[in-house]
């Protein structure tokens, strides 16, 4: 099951999503993306309470 995030659904308006198998790759990019882009870092808690599953 692939785990699915988008800053848009976690209330930010930014065109950035990602789609991943694995979810802990998906955790440590959408942090990147989150610390790069909007200068704020995530928990892996609430970047998974915020990914739907595909
Ligand atoms: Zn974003």
């Amino acid at each position: 099951m692939a785990k699915e995030f988008d800053c848009r659904s976690a209330g930010v308006d930014c065109p950035f999503m990602i789609r991943d198998e694995n979810e802990d790759e998906m955790a440590s990019l959408t942090q990147q993306h989150v610390k790069n882009t909007h200068q704020k870092s995530m928990s892996k808690e609430e970047i998974l309470r915020n990914a739907r599953e595909m």
